[in-house]
């Protein structure tokens, strides 16, 4: 008798081992390019991948970062040139694509302006001087980010920052990387740059929430396949200078000051993550009306929040729900 209960126990045990459900989604999160990025897997069995991606933002830290002494940017940045990686030289390429394609207003050499308004470096944020700014303005304008063989230069003393398309870039090796492992369905979040991969396991849409730069909450959903959905914010850096006003982090080229096109926020939809980005970047600056071509030109559609208006290009257009919580704070227009 007491055999068989034993067997019995075993035997329960075996059925519930079996029966217990294995862990369906896996998270890797790490703190990276000064954010908390996370890399879901709707698959456990892809925990290790996912684990992977998160070490490569590390690399790519290493690499690209302006304030990591060893960084291949860092001794760009000092020395004029450095011997180019795959991925600097990428970097290098996409920004000046953007960079002609906006007229200036994604500039990877704007590391002078961004420095003098006291963003990335250590220390306090503060209101330049007009002289301090135009004489940044002269480095930031005349130089020039270039490829010679193998190394990457930058001309007259200029200085490389890819904050504004570095985490768009890591994200598309990141969904290369997952797709190649064999993952459906994951989901990158690199702190404002969201990249989807495949569908979600019942073949639906994902559905994106795009922040509220005008206070707490979401503005709108976007329902979309696999692609990166990156927004540049004028609420996600900034600081309030002694005369009382707000002074956010990206920094219109042609003028060295804080963008001023009205708009709060952009929200770039397109397949590749690094254009996505810079985009972003770019049409926060450029405002709506001068967007348009160049979103078009890339195949890529936006979201632009201003004060009170919600706009948004029209192939978004079955893909985009205003949230509930802001309805009748926005005026919402389809560009045509
Ligand atoms: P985006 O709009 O995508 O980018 C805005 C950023 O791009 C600005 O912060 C500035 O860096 C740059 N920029 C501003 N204006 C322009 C313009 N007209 N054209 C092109 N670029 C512009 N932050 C820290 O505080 N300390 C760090 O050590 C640090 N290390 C980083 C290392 C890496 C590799 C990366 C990618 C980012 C790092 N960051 C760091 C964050 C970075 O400085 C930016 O603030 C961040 O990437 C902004 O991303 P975003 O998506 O909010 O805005
Ligand atoms: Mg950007």
């Amino acid at each position: 008798m007491k055999k068989i209960l034993l067997f019995l126990l075993a035997f329960c045990l075996v059925l519930a081992a079996s029966c217990a459900e294995a862990p369906k989604e896996y998270i890797a999160q790490i703190t990276a390019m000064d954010t908390t990025a996370s890399i879901k897997v709707y698959d456990a069995k892809y925990s290790s991948v996912a684990d992977e991606c998160a070490e490569l933002l590390i690399k790519l830290e290493a690499e690209l970062s302006v304030t990591l002494t060893g960084s291949r940017v860092y001794h760009l940045n000092k020395n004029g040139s450095v011997p180019v990686t795959e991925h600097l030289k990428a970097l290098v390429s996409i920004s000046n694509s953007v960079s002609s394609a906006t007229n200036g207003a994604f500039n990877p050499c704007i590391y002078p302006l961004v420095k003098l308004w006291g963003f990335t470096v250590n220390g306090e944020n503060n209101v330049p001087s007009d002289e301090a700014i135009r004489e940044a303005l002269i480095g930031v304008t005349t130089s020039q980010l270039s490829l010679d063989g193998n190394n990457a230069l930058i001309s007259n003393g200029g200085q490389v920052d890819f904050g504004g398309i570095a985490k768009g870039y890591a994200a598309d090796l990141i969904r290369d990387n997952l797709k190649a492992a064999g993952v459906e369905a994951a989901l990158v979040d690199l702190g404002g740059n969201i990249q989807t991969v495949g569908t979600k396991e019942d073949g639906k849409l994902w559905n994106i929430a795009v922040n509220n730069p005008n206070g707490d909450g979401y503005v709108c959903i976007l329902s979309v396949g696999e692609t990166a959905v990156v927004t540049s914010g004028a609420d996600s850096r900034y600081f309030i200078g002694n005369d009382g006003n707000r002074y956010h982090h990206i920094i219109d080229p042609k003028t060295g000051y804080p963008a001023d096109s009205g708009l709060l926020s952009v929200t770039v939809v397109c397949e590749n993550a690094a254009i996505a980005d810079a985009l972003a970047t770019a049409c926060f600056v450029l405002g709506v009306d001068d967007s348009l071509a160049v979103l078009e030109k890339f195949d890529a559609e936006a979201v632009f929040v201003s004060k009170d208006t919600v706009s948004f290009t029209k192939g978004l257009e079955n893909k985009f729900t205003l949230d509930k919580t802001v309805e009748g704070e926005y005026k919402t227009v389809i560009i045509d």
